[in-house]
């Protein structure tokens, strides 16, 4: 077969990465398989995420709808959205994604909830939170979280199961798995603190290939793993 070669190299990676995880998780006490690792297409071919399917990956993730839209209506995986929403794009979405990682403002909380009821369905969303204040960066800010969340958990139609931040990239001269782990602390104890009164409230979407380790020492559910998995991106793409 052309991609035997090929696919036993994902394999390979995927093996890899589950070790990292499996590491940091025993590192701190946590059943590894408490972390589901979200594989990330984007930019890629369709034929990656076949074969990503193929290789035992049930979780799959893009950054734009239109990608989403197109990959998912071949690939019957579990299909994450983790990058910014447009308002208008919301519609494409709903129902169609497992989880939409990236909801960080009143407006689209009211549009997946009417979208939703309409469809007949109940969307499973996460708030994103910008916790290192980066201005490239979406997701609200810490001091509105609590206010978001208690907003979305009275929309009808959807479900806010969790937090999701992406961290700024670190400084020169910096691991980004130390300049990572301060903010993600800081979002598992906002979590702590939510999920008492939204008890539904438990997952922690964060962890990208540079930092998983300390994401995953900081009670991380969800890693979202690109480059480890499928090499780097095409220069200039996201
Ligand atoms: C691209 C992307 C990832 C994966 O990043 P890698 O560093 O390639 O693992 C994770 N989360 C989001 C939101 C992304 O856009």
């Amino acid at each position: 077969m052309v991609n035997s070669a090929q696919e036993r190299t994902l394999e390979e990676r995927i093996a890899q990465v589950r070790q990292r995880i499996a590491r940091a998780a025993e590192s701190v006490g946590r059943d590894p398989s408490g972390v589901r690792l979200i594989a990330i297409t984007k930019t890629h071919p369709v034929e990656l995420a076949h074969a990503a399917l193929a290789a035992g990956l049930q979780d799959l993730g893009e950054n734009r709808v239109d990608e989403l839209v197109a990959k998912s209506a071949e690939v019957a995986a579990r299909w994450h959205l983790v990058g910014q929403l447009q308002r208008n794009k919301v519609r494409d979405v709903v129902g169609r994604a497992t989880l939409i990682h990236s909801v960080d403002r009143r407006p689209l909380v009211d549009a997946i909830g009417r979208h939703a009821v309409a469809g007949g369905v109940v969307q499973d969303i996460l708030v994103q939170v910008n916790v290192g204040d980066d201005p490239a960066k979406g997701g609200c800010r810490l001091a509105e979280v609590g206010e978001l969340v208690s907003y979305a958990a009275g929309t009808p139609g959807l479900r806010v199961v969790g937090l999701m931040t992406v961290p700024p990239l670190p400084g020169a001269g910096s691991a980004p798995d130390d300049a990572a782990r301060p903010l993600f602390r800081q979002l598992r104890a906002l979590r702590d603190e939510l999920h008492a009164q939204h008890p539904e409230l438990v997952e922690l979407s964060m962890g990208m290939t540079d930092d998983l380790e300390s994401a995953v020492q900081e009670d991380a559910t969800m890693v979202r793993i690109g480059s480890a998995l499928f090499g780097s991106r095409q220069e200039g793409t996201r």
